[in-house]
């Protein structure tokens, strides 16, 4: 069995980005300009933002967080997103999940200008992406292709379920997987939270991706022998033990389906690390794009 070490991954990757960015402004490029908004306080939430903030220092990028209460209108919120669509200096817009009840996250994700839509939940980014067209990939589905692709693990003709049908991570992992690509090619199920004899598909899975945000939903009498297991789940559970009183967990019951596994993503530093990734690769896509688009007008 064999550890997919998504911090050891995202550092090589980072590595990578850091030199592409600075190659980029020798060649009169200007630093990639992130700008995040979050609502409220959230302290999940906090911690996501927060790493991709820190993420883009340590990568040469300059980044923008923009803080709101909890209380601020849809409309206000749509104001600020079109504010930063229409502010030069900024190449990428990302609206931190979940925003309170009261605002509808498709109406925000629908404002973000898809040139700037670098955590490609947009329509548009998520349509050219069905059709194998260029565009910014979902960051966590495109961060898991990247750690597979590291690994190179061959996951042709496989048989892939992922269990999990969000709009921004188990349903565009399914294109992703089954697309003619490298890593790609493999045969993919669908499991949500209506799909019947679970267990009896999971167990014949290949590769299985487990987004549900549920601890340890997964669990060893479901998993084949030498199958590959991504676990995408971020949970926080009571433990007595730390210093917090809880701790965070997957949605697979790691120590008991490791031993069965050929490769794992612990649970954190796994997909986390990678999502933030995909995220700065999409950044600096979106940088890159700009500034030929103003070249060419
Ligand atoms: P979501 O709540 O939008 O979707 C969960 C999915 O699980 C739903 O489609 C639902 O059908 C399915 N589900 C629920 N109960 C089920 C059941 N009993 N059987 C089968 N399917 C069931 O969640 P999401 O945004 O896709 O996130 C999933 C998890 O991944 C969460 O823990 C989230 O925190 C985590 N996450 C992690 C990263 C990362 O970077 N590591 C990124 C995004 C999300």
């Amino acid at each position: 069995m064999q550890i997919l070490d998504g911090t050891l991954v995202s550092a090589h990757i980072k590595e990578q980005i850091k030199q592409e960015v600075i190659d980029w402004q020798a060649q009169g490029g200007k630093k990639p300009h992130l700008a995040a908004i979050l609502v409220g306080n959230n302290p999940a939430s906090e911690a996501y933002v927060g790493s991709k903030v820190k993420s883009c220092e340590s990568l040469g990028f300059d980044s923008t967080l923009l803080r709101f209460n909890e209380d601020i209108t849809e409309a206000f919120l749509i104001s600020e997103v079109n504010r930063l669509n229409d502010d030069e200096a900024v190449d990428g817009i990302l609206v931190q999940l979940p925003l309170p009840r009261h605002i509808s996250p498709d109406a925000v994700i629908n404002a973000i200008s898809p040139a700037k839509d670098v955590d490609g939940f947009h329509p548009i980014s998520q349509g050219k992406m069905m059709l194998g067209q260029p565009t910014f990939l979902p960051a966590t589905p495109y961060g898991i292709m990247l750690m597979l692709e590291h690994y190179n693990i061959n996951i042709d003709g496989l048989h892939c379920v992922v269990i999990g049908r969000s709009n921004i991570v188990g349903t565009p992992m399914t294109i992703l997987l089954s697309r003619n690509t490298t890593p790609g090619n493999a045969t993919v199920t669908l499991c949500h939270s209506r799909t019947k004899k679970l267990k009896e598909i999971v167990q014949q899975a290949d590769l299985i991706v487990a987004a549900i945000g549920k601890p340890y939903f997964v669990t060893a009498d479901m998993v084949k022998k030498g199958a590959i297991v991504i676990d995408v789940g971020i949970n926080r559970i009571d433990d007595a033990t730390k210093k917090s009183g809880s701790r965070l967990v997957g949605d697979v019951d790691f120590d008991n389906v490791a031993p069965l596994c050929s490769y794992i993503t612990p649970v954190p530093k796994g997909v986390g690390p990678m999502t933030i990734c995909g995220l700065m690769k999409n950044t600096l896509l979106a940088a890159k794009q700009k500034a030929q688009v103003s070249v060419g007008s």
